[in-house]
């Protein structure tokens, strides 16, 4: 069937281990994932990584707050585009933008891609503009609302209608995070992102220190070790170990 599958890295982030995992000491360098998957209806991308204004000031860009959390090592070079370019692909081409959900370093790339039509579960779109949940989420419509045809999910989705890539809810860390579920030649792999920052995360539960809501992250967690015991691989959202294993582009997963 065909479908590619590689993995590129937008930049690192170092913050607290501390707060995104209970029980975490000292700091942690965090790699910044995007994927983009060809398919032969289509190139679809997920995740953009962040905004090139964090290049230069990433607190303008963020705000003090998220910007007093993070070290920021992102270079020009590093963005989404120019990633895509690299591998010789042009991002004005991608059809699909599917976003794992609407943080700063999951969306900041989406204005790069110009053409794409945008896929996110309905209630974290709303929730990125309800400025109750938006503001203390750090949620920024600057980044994802520029004008992208939207098609809203609602749960699982199946992206080009064969069963090969999957959109999964895994609801918690945002009201509307979502992972991505993908069949490659060599069995499935679920691109898990923010629902499971590390491999620890899954083995141990041990959760971030702020999260939208436990329970639901909880449960996605428990799906996400159900796949995983039916034999997919789980590629974690922001884990420098296991990200040092996986082949990056123009190099194919797989
Ligand atoms: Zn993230």
């Amino acid at each position: 069937m065909g479908i590619k599958l590689y993995a590129m890295t937008c930049g690192h982030l170092t913050g607290d281990l501390g707060r995104l995992m209970e029980g975490g000491a000292g700091r942690i360098t965090l790699p910044i994932p995007a994927y983009l998957i060809e398919h032969p209806k289509g190139m679809a991308l997920f995740d953009s990584g962040m905004h090139p204004d964090c290049q230069n000031n990433p607190a303008a860009r963020v705000g003090e707050r998220i910007g007093d959390l993070f070290d920021f090592d992102y270079r020009a070079g590093e963005e989404i585009s120019a990633r895509l370019i690299a591998m010789g692909r042009d991002p004005a081409r991608v059809d699909l933008l599917i976003n794992s959900h609407l943080h700063f370093d999951h969306v900041g790339g989406n204005g790069l891609i110009h053409n794409a039509t945008m896929l996110v579960q309905q209630r974290e779109w709303e929730a990125g503009l309800d400025p109750d949940i938006a503001v203390p989420h750090g949620f920024n419509p600057r980044d994802f609302d520029v004008g992208h045809k939207r098609l809203l999910l609602d749960g699982e989705h199946d992206v080009f209608g064969d069963g090969s890539v999957i959109c999964l809810p895994t609801y918690g860390h945002t009201p509307g995070h979502q992972s991505l579920r993908v069949r490659l030649d060599s069995g499935e792999v679920i691109l898990a992102a923010d629902s499971c920052y590390f491999c620890q995360t899954l083995r141990e539960r041990r959760l971030p220190q702020r999260v939208h809501d436990r329970a639901a992250m909880r449960a996605s967690l428990d799906r996400l070790a159900g796949l995983e015991a039916a034999g997919a691989r789980i590629f974690f959202g922001h884990d420098p170990k296991f990200w040092q294993t996986v082949p990056q582009a123009p190099a194919t997963i797989g």
